[in-house]
């Protein structure tokens, strides 16, 4: 058990957790956004990050250590006096520019002993971020060398200072894993998922959830997981829903340099916005207009703290949903915002039978609000319950009434299937559903009148469906006796009368 992470709530994969970060004196509610600090470029002072929630920053030791002067004053004074923030600090290691450049002049015991001095609260070793899509035998050779840098991490003694475990392995699935359990398996602290920065710069959700179910696959639920170089709003609530705990990213500063505005649903260029969609105080305060009128460097301020104002409100949301079990709605809403989203939430979805082991039970809410709500884990793991149940030998599955000509009458609800009556109020079956069900709905639940069926071989079966259309009829087992109720008189025709 890893005593520095607890989680206190639990939905989909994402939780609230609490990190404890001893050297700093604090404890971090998860999941949170790290803000990337540069000491040489600075466009919002670490001393106001308070007021915008943040209670952890990262900074590079690396670009410190290079810097006569910021090296000097960061020994002299300590890293929280010299960026004036007195919240819990991490700090990377150069690995970002080992990526960039090819090669740097340190090495992982000189780093973390430098961080270490420097006064750091969570330190990083020089692991090798390797890029998506390289050669197998780049990525395995390249993450041996990660994992013996963790040895040597785990070998040097940095007092209270966390330590970071790096998983890397590029985009084969296999070898995340392969890494992740390595890393749990060291006695470090934190573990960032690394190299995923240029799945996200294009847009590769779909392959960022690949990577970080590997991971998450690989490390045990006590792991505080940190999705190295993620920053974009916009897909905070997927990557929590994955089991992501902690974001780091220049991204508020960067895309303000450009004029670059962020949204939950994406990005947005200054030039082409009338109207400010936001409640933040830079938004209710300018309007575009303003903005526009205003010098490079007071323009690149303003929409930096604009940013991290719509960043750190989406990481509240985000621990809202968690707390009230919405947190699948949210990420139904964001995937809305671009099509690239859509394909990491179907990705996650993919893998339900790996969220199923810590998604809750029961929960207050369950909108269908899309196709891709048919494939969430509640109703998988409805279908697998109706493979252990045992009915009678007469049965009549149907959206409408029951009725007394069959040993035993079961509801039908898409995209569930068929449950006994007293389950009626039980979650998911308590499911806010919309009166005009999609294909995939009513798929979904011919998957369940399946499942039932092949569980109970001996028993005769007839599904009393209200239209379903053919591609559903069509996965119900041939001997299952099917009644359309939509084709029935006003007078309400009862099944058997239709045979
Ligand atoms: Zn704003």
């Amino acid at each position: 058990m890893r005593d520095s992470f607890e989680i206190r709530a639990q939905d989909v994969a994402g939780r609230i957790g609490e990190l404890r970060v001893p050297r700093a004196g604090v404890t971090v509610e998860t999941p949170t956004l790290l803000p990337v600090v540069n000491p040489n470029l600075v466009t919002i002072d670490a001393a106001r990050f308070s007021e915008f929630g943040v209670e952890m920053l990262i900074t590079n030791s690396y670009i410190i250590k290079r810097d006569d002067d910021l090296r000097e004053a960061a020994l002299e004074r300590g890293l929280h006096d010299l960026l004036d923030f007195h919240g819990a600090i991490m700090t990377d290691s150069g690995s970002f520019q080992l990526a960039e450049y090819g090669e740097i002049e340190t090495t992982t015991e000189e780093i973390l002993a430098f961080q270490s001095d420097i006064g750091s609260d969570v330190g990083t070793p020089v692991d090798i971020p390797t890029p998506p899509d390289v050669e197998r035998e780049q990525a395995e050779a390249e993450l041996e060398t990660t994992k013996e840098r963790l040895h040597v991490a785990e070998g040097i003694d940095t007092g209270d200072m966390l330590v970071t475990a790096p998983i890397q392995g590029s985009t084969y699935p296999d070898l995340r894993e392969a890494a992740a359990r390595h890393a749990y398996a060291t006695d470090l602290d934190v573990f960032p998922v690394g190299a995923v920065v240029p799945l996200m710069n294009e847009y590769r959700y779909a392959d960022m959830v690949e990577v970080l179910a590997a991971a998450k696959r690989g490390l045990g639920a006590d792991a505080p997981v940190h999705l190295f170089g993620a920053g974009h709003p916009m897909m905070f609530a997927l990557a929590v829903a994955m089991g992501a705990d902690l974001f780091d990213s220049a991204a508020y500063a960067i895309y303000a340099r450009d004029d670059r505005y962020m949204t939950v649903s994406g990005t947005e260029h200054l030039d082409d916005l009338e109207y400010f969609p936001c409640a933040c105080p830079v938004c209710t305060s300018h309007d575009p207009d303003d903005v526009r009128a205003m010098d490079d460097e007071r323009r690149e301020g303003v929409l930096a703290e604009h940013n991290l104002w719509v960043s750190m409100a989406e990481i509240r949301r985000v621990k809202a949903a968690i707390h009230e079990g919405s947190l699948l709605e949210l990420v139904e809403r964001r995937a809305r915002g671009h099509p690239r989203m859509l394909d990491g939430y179907r990705a996650l979805l993919s893998h339900r039978d790996q969220l199923e082991a810590s998604d809750p039970v029961s929960k207050d809410v369950f909108f269908y609000v899309s196709a891709e709500s048919a494939d969430r884990p509640e109703v998988a793991r409805h279908h697998d319950r109706l493979s252990r149940f045992e009915v009678a030998d007469d049965v009549l599955l149907t959206e409408k009434g029951g009725s007394d000509d069959f040993d035993e009458s079961w509801r039908v609800v898409p995209p569930f299937g068929p449950f006994p009556r007293a389950l009626s109020q039980t979650y998911p079956l308590t499911a806010e559903l919309p009166d005009r069900m999609d294909r995939a709905g009513y798929e979904a639940a011919a998957e369940g009148v399946s499942r039932l069926v092949a569980a109970n071989p001996d028993s005769e079966f007839t599904l009393a469906h209200d239209g379903w259309p053919e591609s559903a009829l069509a996965l119900v087992p041939a001997r299952v006796a099917l009644v359309d109720l939509g084709s029935e008189d006003s007078n309400g025709t009862a099944p058997e009368d239709e045979q």
